[in-house]
């Protein structure tokens, strides 16, 4: 199954497509986690998103389009993919489809994970990230073990740069101005499919895994 997960920052896409990802073997991309590790590693492509990243802006569409591009022909993606934060406007999504043609696939759904502002926001100012390994965490919906301590692997948590109040707001106006279009443009295709991203993880996981079922994708 190839699947794009498309919503706000905090509608939940990063959670469920980890949960999706191991529960049906598709693998999960994700390019804020690719541009994430990329920063954290000094790479040339780190070096240049940085700011974007940090300001809650767009990183430029070649940097994102490369990667996606170079990472959907890899041999691990046997039982298809789960996009996640990509694509995020128009020039993305066109992008994406010519990358799929030219491999032979397509998109068999994005599912619109449809999320009010106040549930977003209080999702990205209580989320905690691993300074070490990138899990999240949540200080209500989903505390670790330790204050401030990592279940998996013992590294602080941490508020992430563009989780503060400010760039959130701009995030979530970036949102607005350049990745909600791209609902019309999947709607017009006819492959979007919306759950409420209000939900929380078990319930959204079960509507998801209903849909796939009805989608005859499992
Ligand atoms: P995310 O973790 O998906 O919220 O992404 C974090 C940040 O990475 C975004 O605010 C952007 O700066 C950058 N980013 C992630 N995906 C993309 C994309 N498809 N296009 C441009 N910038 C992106």
């Amino acid at each position: 199954m190839n699947i794009v997960l498309l919503g706000p920052p905090g509608a939940g896409k990063g959670t469920q497509a980890k949960v999706l990802s191991q529960e049906f073997g598709v693998l999960h991309v994700s390019t804020g986690d690719m541009l994430r590790d990329a920063v954290k590693r000094g790479t040339s492509v780190g070096k240049s998103a940085k700011t974007y990243m940090d300001n809650g802006e767009l990183v430029p569409d070649d940097l994102v389009i490369n990667m996606v591009s170079e990472r959907i022909l890899q041999k691990d993606v046997k039982r298809g993919f789960l996009l996640d934060g990509f694509p995020r406007n128009k020039t993305q999504a066109l992008e994406l489809d010519d990358a799929l043609t030219r491999i032979g696939k397509s998109l068999d759904l994005v599912l619109y994970f449809k999320t009010s502002p106040e549930v977003s926001i209080e999702r990205l100012s209580g989320r905690r990230a691993c300074t070490e390994c990138g899990a999240n965490f949540h200080i209500r919906n989903m505390p670790p073990r330790k204050e401030g301590i990592c279940d998996h692997c013992g590294g602080s948590l941490v508020l992430r740069n563009d989780d503060t109040p400010e760039t959130v707001k701009r995030r979530l106006s970036v949102y607005e101005n350049e990745t909600e279009s791209l609902i019309e443009y999947y709607k017009q295709k006819g492959t979007l499919r919306e759950v409420s991203g209000n939900l929380d993880v078990k319930k959204l996981f079960t509507k998801i895994k209903g849909l796939f079922l009805e989608e005859r994708l499992l």
